[in-house]
């Protein structure tokens, strides 16, 4: 699919232009970037290939019921890497079908 030339779906103003993107630290993707808001924008093929490089570089962990909420074990390599501790306060949001867990400190 080629976005060239298409209109922004974020602002309905701009047009989307090609450009390379570093969608993951090292990893260039072919992605398009509007010319009035900046936003960029993937194909739904480089999509897919950026969502299973990241699977492929995660941890599968399942969730476990506390009360009426769900608890995720967070593995000891991204313990150790963000020198993380018990009762340490996480900001929790959501983007898309990920979740996105924000340390407190810094
Ligand atoms: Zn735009």
């Amino acid at each position: 699919m080629n976005l060239e030339g298409k209109t922004c779906g974020m602002c309905l103003k701009g047009k989307l232009h090609k450009i390379q993107d570093e969608a993951d630290p090292g990893i260039f993707v072919e992605a398009y970037q509007c010319d009035a808001c900046r936003e960029i924008e993937y194909t739904e093929a480089i999509m897919r290939k950026v969502e299973a490089m990241r699977r492929h570089d995660a941890h599968l962990r399942s969730l476990i019921k506390v009360g009426s909420s769900l608890a995720l074990s967070i593995p000891k390599e991204i313990v150790d890497k963000l020198h993380l501790k018990p009762k340490e306060k996480v900001y929790v949001t959501s983007k898309g079908n990920q979740i996105i867990a924000h340390v407190g400190k810094a």
